[in-house]
């Protein structure tokens, strides 16, 4: 069996995602609606949309459209119908109706409800039909959420449920995790409550929303969103629904319950448009005053809203231990928010899932927390987790694990694949090194190096490990969302507000020192990139000898938002990559002055398609769909390169003044128009100053080391700069650039 051509019928929020997704794995597909311009809509919101759902825009017109009345003869051609209407069951079973009239034998149907078993869906259907009809439950943003649940049951085909499956994981890259036919499977069965008791638990400590928030986000390993963020991002009426749904679905003694009760305030913002983001805004809002926009948040006893407070609850890493400990309302409510959610989980097992480990990668890869429940109990410490509850005995799970207490109950990761992820080969390693912002894992053939700051921020430790680690082949890969949004800047920024410039001086030699280390080993050195690979993250990638990259990243080189300009070698590889180029070849100022436009808007790639152009990823990386991959594709690059040499270095003939004056003659029509004010034209200067190779003429050559050089100065000339350290912590406070 193959699947060559699919159809999606309903082309709302997730049928044009899957068919964006399908599109960006090359298969043919067809979006069906009930009037053809809602599924042109549906295309025009896919080209639109931000992030893009589309690896590569112009591909757009690969997703066809159609509407179900004059178009439904696609179906008999379709391998795979993937049904993504309304939840209405009438509407869904009359859609399956005809489906089964036109579907070709053996075709594979699935719907992608998020509440109905697939008992109801299926009730109308022959058994034959039965047999190839599922529940593909699909997460939104499907380009970006990794979890698909496919959920069986005992009259489907295993051997066609377990091809859908592989066909999931290769080809459209997704954790794809069998599940069984429960209400809200395992995802959003745990999600939802974890959600529910996070917000229930806020109004019983009388926490304001910023204050929960702030303990359940990051501090927790939870997205920052947090809880009211979240509701306000996924809709509050959207929320009602699915609770009622749970509600209606859900055994009467089922925990669930007890934190699905309808809350006044929620109604009243229901009812009134604060329905979230897309309605007049929700726990959250934008208010405009005396002309500025000003955040404010709901005030949970007054029901009116202020400005938002800034919670900082001085938690720099996930050490959950030291949260649940704290002697305030904090530790307090994380202890109780984390033991509910736990004890909740543990309750589906074994009746839900037999895999307890299946709910942890469901709540990774589905809700994007850095562990699931099961983990953070392992994280707890079993001993210390029972010293503090009682009452769990009705709990099958509990009650085993109190009996035995054993702290190393969790034994293997991501059980739902048979990929040789990061996860499960780390519980392997042979022996584990390391420092706070790095891990090092050694094995006989090769090391790995993960980098474990928040959003992977770079620091001297980071480049410490990578130095280290470079006895053996080296992978750098994570499993945390972002590869690294850039060098750690609030270090940077703490050595320049003691006035102490040598020491950021002496971080980006070492930066620049590491990274020519990388590229000139005796050893291969891989990254495996996902997510936001930036700034310092790009030039670690860029300078490393080989690159297997997940096909949802984030690249380019951004420092000039920031008022900088790269000092890590990334000015230096963009000029060399770019000068390589024929055109480069017949006029000495097209790389200089392609790499200026480049850096100088700071122009980053959404995927490997929009990279390749600009030389942030050559033709010959690897681009790789599904993420837990990277590991093995890593693997396989060290093992066909057993001979290895280190490159040969790197020379660069610039042209010096020549292209300078031409650059500067950007910068000052740019200056006129009021696109860069003051200080964007001395950032601009001081790129142009490292690209055309400083004051050197065509004739002479310069090494890496000049351009290093070059681009250090002009770094430091920079950092020092008032301007420079303003834009800094106007981003570091706010995540948005100023422009000064
Ligand atoms: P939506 O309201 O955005 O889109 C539904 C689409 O179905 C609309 O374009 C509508 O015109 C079309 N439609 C209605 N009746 C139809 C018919 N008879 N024939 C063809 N098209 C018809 O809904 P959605 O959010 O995309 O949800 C679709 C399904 O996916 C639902 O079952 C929902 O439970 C499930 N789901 C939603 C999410 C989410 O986050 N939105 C996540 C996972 C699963």
């Amino acid at each position: 069996m193959k699947i060559q051509n699919v159809v999606i019928i309903g082309s709302g929020t997730m049928g044009s995602g899957i068919a964006a997704h399908l599109c960006n794995a090359n298969i043919p597909v067809t979006l069906l609606d009930l009037r053809t311009e809602i599924t042109e809509k549906a295309r025009d919101r896919i080209f639109k949309s931000r992030p893009p759902l589309l690896l590569d825009k112009s591909k757009i017109n690969n997703i066809k459209i159609g509407n179900i009345s004059d178009n439904f003869d696609v179906v008999k051609e379709a391998d795979w119908i993937i049904e993504a209407v309304v939840e209405r069951i009438d509407v869904k079973h009359s859609i399956y109706k005809k489906i089964f009239e036109e579907r070709k034998p053996g075709a594979i149907v699935s719907s992608n409800t998020s509440s109905i078993p697939i008992k109801i869906l299926s009730e109308k259907l022959t058994k034959e039909e039965k047999k190839d009809f599922c529940i593909t439950h699909f997460f939104n943003p499907v380009r970006y959420m990794g979890l698909l649940e496919i959920v069986k049951n005992e009259n489907n085909d295993l051997e066609k449920i377990n091809f859908l499956k592989n066909f999931c994981e290769i080809e459209l890259g997704k954790g794809a995790i069998i599940c069984n036919d429960t209400p809200g499977f395992l995802g959003n069965r745990v999600g939802v409550y974890a959600m529910q008791i996070a917000m229930t638990e806020a109004f019983k400590m009388k926490l304001s929303i910023e204050e929960a928030d702030a303990v359940f986000g990051r501090p927790m390993g939870i997205p920052k969103t947090g809880i009211f963020g979240l509701y306000d991002l996924i809709g509050i009426d959207l929320m009602a629904d699915v609770l009622k749904s749970f509600i209606k679905e859900l055994p009467e003694k089922d925990d669930f319950h007890e934190v699905a009760k309808e809350i006044p305030l929620i109604k009243r913002l229901i009812e009134t448009g604060y329905t979230g983001r897309k309605g007049m805004g929700g726990f959250y809002r934008i208010n405009k005053a005396d002309g500025k926009k000003v955040m404010e948040a709901l005030n949970l006893e007054t029901g009116y809203y202020l400005p938002i407070k800034k919670i900082n609850i001085k938690s720099e890493k996930v050490d959950l231990k030291t949260l649940i400990d704290r002697d305030d309302k904090y530790g307090e409510y994380a202890w109780s928010v984390i033991s509910k959610i736990i004890m909740y989980a543990s309750s589906l097992v074994p009746k839900i899932t037999k895999e307890f480990n299946d709910i942890d990668e469901a709540m990774r890869l589905g809700f994007n927390w850095a562990k699931g429940p099961f983990e953070m109990l392992e994280e707890i410490g079993v001993a210390n987790f029972f010293n503090k509850i009682d009452d769990y005995n009705e709990n099958i799970f509990l009650k085993d694990l109190a009996k035995t207490k054993n702290e190393k109950f969790y034994g293997e990761r991501q059980k739902y694949t048979d990929i040789q992820t990061l996860g499960k080969v780390k519980k392997t390693a042979l022996s584990i090194d390391g420092n706070k912002s790095a891990e090092i894992y050694r094995f006989n053939d090769y090391n790995i190096v993960e980098f474990i700051t928040k959003a992977n921020a770079l620091d001297y430790d980071s480049m410490d490990a990578l130095k280290k680690a470079t006895d053996k082949p080296l992978i750098i890969i994570n499993e945390s969302m972002q590869f690294s949004a850039g060098v750690n800047l609030s270090y940077t920024m703490d050595f320049a507000d003691k006035g102490d410039f040598k020491s950021i001086e002496k971080f980006i030699r070492y930066f620049q020192e590491t990274c020519k280390h990388l590229k000139y080993s005796e050893y291969p050195v891989i990254s495996a990139p996902s997510g936001l690979t930036l700034g310092g993250g790009f030039e670690v990638m860029v300078q490393s000898n080989f690159v297997a990259s997940h096909t949802n990243i984030v690249v380019g080189l951004v420092e000039t938002i920031v008022g900088l300009t790269p000092a890590g070698g990334g000015c230096k590889e963009m000029l060399a990559r770019w000068l390589e180029t024929d055109e480069s070849r017949k006029d000495p100022n097209f790389a200089p002055l392609k790499v200026f436009d480049i850096i100088g808007y700071a122009k980053t790639a959404t995927s490997p398609v929009e990279a390749e152009p600009m030389k942030y990823l050559r033709v010959e990386d690897k681009k790789i769909m599904n993420r837990n991959s990277l590991l093995e594709v890593s693997r396989k690059i060290i093992k066909d390169n057993m001979d290895f040499k280190a490159p040969n270095e790197t020379t660069f003939k610039l042209p010096g003044k020549k292209v300078k004056d031409e650059m500067i003659k950007i910068l000052e029509k740019l200056y006129n128009e009021k696109v860069i004010l003051d200080h964007g034209m001395e950032v601009g200067k001081e790129l142009a100053n490292v690209l055309s190779g400083g004051d050197t003429t065509i004739d002479k050559t310069l090494t890496e080391e000049d351009i290093f050089k070059l681009e250090l100065n002009s770094f430091m000339r920079l950092v020092e700069t008032k301007k420079t350290q303003d834009r800094i912590k106007h981003t570091l406070s706010t995540g948005k650039p100023l422009i000064n």
